[in-house]
């Protein structure tokens, strides 16, 4: 669609000029016709039929009712003076009223003639009332006027340029007239057939200007599908350029290390999705190609045996591996259950944190350089320039969404070729996303949990079963089990939530008094030291309460604890909710989860606590999750905006993406260079999409 008519500047349109076109550039980012034809409404009216005085229940949404005024009366005085008019449809009557230009609407008012009124009622006793209503003659009504009409986002500027929606309906329809045989379909005919997609050009036009409600919806999903396939093209091609490029080490062998500890030291059978992830890994890193690989798994679902397994055929390879926590009670669980893991075994692994000591960091750096250390973990701490490695091959790195894409970029310089790079998320990401902002990278997912868990059962109470609540806590630890009690940390109201945090803490120990129990506490605000003191305690099984805030969140791992106090839960977004819940559950014992709330939750928050009852699924939270949050949310608004989405939405259209990459993908089987004539339009588009974004979705 590359034409000279659609780059001419704007103030050119008829109706526009070179102040309203100032103002369209500014409010609204529009500098050419195209532009414009790509500012879609946000809605439709439909302004063919009528509703009834009668009819109207309630305050929601707008009408259109068709009926004649009957009464204008001036209403108050001074500044609180307002018309009032009668309107009457025959079904019933109701009251029309202005608050600006009283004198000037009354002098245009005519009563017993017939108007289209349209606006919002609103209640009055029993009566409605709608405050500046569209008034027309339905005399002077043209056929146009009638059917669906759009509805486009203004703002206080552009209204004040007369560009509400109405004046950018205007200039659109002036740009509408000249539109019909300027825009070339860019999509082969096989795939428009294939999918009964609309000529783009007929999508534009009713994207604006729709026959009926059908149309509209045949011209979103063509413009739609427009804008994923092109996205998913582009990360495509962006992967292929990526894979081509960049050469990664070869992992052909596996030897003694991987071996060994398969066949001796595997305290369990791998689940069966462990077993492909650990297949795909190994393939990857056999190839000569540089490894990217996204590891997806809800929690509790065997990762860190996953990477322990790519660690070792590192190992075979006679490279060395790092393992990067994003915090460190997290860093040193990962340390103890690989160092136990790999007791039997001849290999050196090592520990580097923030808070290890100068005289022992001199000799981890000696180690690492020297080759000794086989297997690193640490915090961000190993990615400092001072870290050296003899011979880093691959890096795992856990939690990603704590990690920022400059950091891992770190990763990339601590060898002569970039080490394979292993992430792992327990936040499981819905896959309309994950094609999206990751669809330049590889995806692996263990879709299954070790057999033997029994599901988590989770409850919703307000404050008034607390009493219930702790003597359910009672009776777990009656039967020699753990509890944890959550209480959020917002950074805004950081010095509320640490008083009552500090606050429950009291009562519980005046609930759970020593020396019949012991409560541990954990915040933010303690020192590195007492912290990892205090989750000893509880790793140890010598606390039976620990009560903290979310640095618990991620990660850690005691079998033993069985129920998860969540407080105001509804603070909480769901991924962290899941997060917090998968604390427990990791031993064959039934598990708890109870959310504690205020009474007063908002649709949101209830929408929250519904989801964490009906299911321990995180997929499916995750997609619950996209719907309440939008995309941006969750991925970081920064790179949703790079996305330049004008009507696909990640969140609604996950069907119309999944089609997109199938789609994308089968072209570049059929013709991997875009060399057949019905794709050149596509070639082109393509190769302008690339050169005007910078690649921002690499994940390292
Ligand atoms: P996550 O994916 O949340 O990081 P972990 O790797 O911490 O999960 O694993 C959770 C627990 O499940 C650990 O105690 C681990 O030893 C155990 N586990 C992992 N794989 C299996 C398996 N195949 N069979 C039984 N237990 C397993
Ligand atoms: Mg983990």
């Amino acid at each position: 669609m590359v034409t000279t008519f659609l780059d001419t500047p704007i103030e050119y349109l008829k109706g526009v000029g070179p102040q309203k076109g100032d103002t369209l550039r500014k409010e609204l980012n529009i500098h050419q016709f195209r532009d414009l034809l790509l500012y879609f409404p946000f809605r439709y009216v439909d302004r063919s039929s009528y509703q009834t005085v009668g009819n109207i229940k309630n305050e929601e949404g707008f009408v259109q009712l068709k009926g004649k005024i009957t009464q204008i009366q001036e209403v108050g005085k001074g500044r609180g003076k307002r018309l009032s008019a009668q309107f009457s449809d025959g079904t019933g009557a109701v009251e029309l009223t202005w608050f600006k230009g009283v004198s000037y609407i009354k002098n245009q008012l005519k009563p017993n003639i017939e108007y289209r009124v349209y606006g919002k009622p609103k209640a009055y006793g029993l009566k409605y009332s709608i405050a500046h209503p569209e008034l027309e003659l339905v005399e002077n009504l043209k056929g146009e006027e009638l059917g669906l009409q759009p509805v486009y986002h203004t703002g206080e500027h552009l209204t004040r340029k007369n560009l509400h929606s109405k004046g950018i309906q205007t200039i659109i329809k002036n740009l509408l007239v000249d539109i019909p045989g300027k825009i070339n379909d860019p999509l082969p005919s096989w795939l428009i057939q294939e999918l009964n997609l609309i000529p783009r050009e007929l999508a534009l036009l009713n994207m604006h200007a729709p026959k009926d409600m059908q149309m509209a919806k045949k011209a979103a999903l063509r413009v739609k599908f427009d804008e994923l396939f092109f996205l998913q093209l582009e990360l495509l091609t962006r992967k292929k350029i990526t894979q081509n490029k960049i050469k990664g080490y070869v992992f052909d062998a596996v030897g003694d290390a991987f071996n060994t500890f398969f066949k001796e030291h595997l305290p369990f059978t791998l689940t069966n999705a462990q077993k492909r992830v650990v297949k795909e890994i190994r393939k990857d890193m056999g190839t000569g190609k540089h490894m990217n690989r996204l590891l997806q798994g809800d929690v509790g679902s065997g990762k860190t045996l996953v990477a322990l397994l790519a660690a070792l055929i590192g190992i075979d390879n006679n490279f060395q591996i790092c393992l990067m926590a994003p915090t460190e009670i997290l860093a040193n669980q990962h340390f103890q259950t690989i160092s136990e893991f790999l007791s039997k075994m001849d290999l050196h692994v090592a520990l580097l944190t923030g808070s290890v000591k100068q005289s022992e960091r001199k000799i981890i750096h000696a180690d690492l350089e020297s080759g000794r250390t086989h297997i690193l973990i640490g915090t961000h701490a190993l990615i400092e320039p001072k870290v050296k490695f003899k011979n880093l091959g691959l890096a795992i790195i856990d939690e990603q969404h704590r990690f920022g894409v400059a950091q891992r970029a770190k990763l990339w310089k601590k060898n002569t070729l970039p080490p394979h790079v292993l992430v792992m998320t327990a936040t499981p990401i819905p896959r309309t996303l994950a094609l999206t902002f990751y669809g330049d990278l590889d995806v692996s997912v263990i879709d299954e949990l070790p057999p033997g868990r029994k599901a988590i059962q989770t409850r919703h109470y307000f404050e008034s079963s607390r009493l219930k609540v702790f003597k359910f806590i009672e009776n777990e630890i009656k039967l020699g089990r753990q509890v944890y009690i959550v209480y959020p940390l917002i950074e805004e109201s950081e010095k509320m939530d640490y008083a009552n945090l500090m606050e429950g803490y009291d009562s519980i120990s005046r609930r759970f008094p020593r020396p019949d129990y012991n409560v541990s506490i954990v915040h933010g605000k303690m020192s590195a030291e007492t912290k990892e003191f205090e989750m000893q305690q509880f790793v140890k099984g010598i606390t039976n309460i620990m009560v903290a805030t979310t640095v618990i969140e991620v990660g850690v791992n005691v079998p033993n604890a069985s129920v998860m106090i969540v407080e105001s839960a509804e603070k909480f977004g769901l991924s962290q909710l899941h997060q917090l819940r998968g604390r427990v559950g990791r031993g064959a014992k039934q598990s708890y989860c109870v959310l504690m709330t205020g009474y007063k939750l908002g649709e949101n928050a209830k929408k929250r606590m519904e989801t964490m009852v009906r299911t321990n699924d995180g997929f499916e939270i995750s997609e619950v999750d996209l719907k309440l949050r939008g995309p941006g949310d969750i991925m970081g608004t920064k790179q949703s905006g790079v996305l330049d989405l004008k009507l696909a939405d990640l969140a609604k259209d996950g069907q119309i993406v999944s089609l997109a990459r199938d789609k994308a993908r089968y072209l570049f089987e059929m013709d991997p260079r875009l060399e057949k004539p019905e794709h050149q339009d596509i070639a082109n588009i393509l190769r302008n999409i690339l050169k005007s974004k910078p690649n921002w979705s690499r994940i390292s």
